[in-house]
C-alpha cells in the first residue's frame, strides 16, 4: 500500500483532497471556508440557505423528519449537509465547506442550482403543486 502510494505521489497521479459541500453535499476539490462563530450572526452569505416559509417547515419536518439543528445553534434553521460542517468545541465555531459554485450564487445573493435548499424547494412545490 505504501508502495503504491509513493508511486502515485512521485508520478503526480495523486488526486487532489476532496471536501463535501455543506451547501449542496457534492464533494469538491475547490472549497472556500466559512468561519460561523456562535451567538453571532449567520454571514449574509448564507442567507438564502434559511427555511424562511412557514408552510414548506411545517411539510419538511412532517414527511422527511429534516430537524435543520446542529451544533451550533446559531447554524438552526439552515438547510447544509452536516459531512461538509466541522464543529469546532474549543472556539465555539462551525467550519462551513462551500464549493466555488455554491459561493459564487451566494455572493450574488442568488439561490445556488445544486444546493439542498433549492432541491428541496423543488421538490416540495413538485408533491404539492402537481398532485
Ligand atoms: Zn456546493
Amino acid at each position: 500500500m505504501q508502495c503504491l502510494r509513493n508511486y502515485r505521489n512521485a508520478t503526480g497521479y495523486s488526486q487532489p483532497p476532496t471536501c463535501v459541500c455543506s451547501g449542496c453535499a457534492r464533494a469538491k476539490a475547490a472549497i472556500n471556508k466559512i468561519t460561523v462563530h456562535a451567538k453571532s450572526q449567520i454571514p449574509s452569505l448564507l442567507q438564502k440557505l434559511y427555511v424562511t416559509d412557514s408552510f414548506l417547515s411545517q411539510w419538511l419536518s412532517k414527511n422527511n423528519n429534516f430537524d435543520f439543528q446542529y451544533e451550533l445553534e446559531s447554524l438552526d434553521g439552515l438547510i447544509l449537509c452536516k459531512n461538509g460542517l466541522k464543529y469546532q468545541k474549543l472556539t465555539n465555531t462551525a467550519l462551513l465547506n462551500l464549493c466555488n459554485d455554491c459561493y459564487s450564487s451566494l455572493s450574488q445573493d442568488k439561490m445556488p442550482q445544486f444546493a439542498l435548499a433549492n432541491k428541496i424547494i423543488e421538490v416540495f412545490f413538485h408533491k404539492n403543486l402537481v398532485t
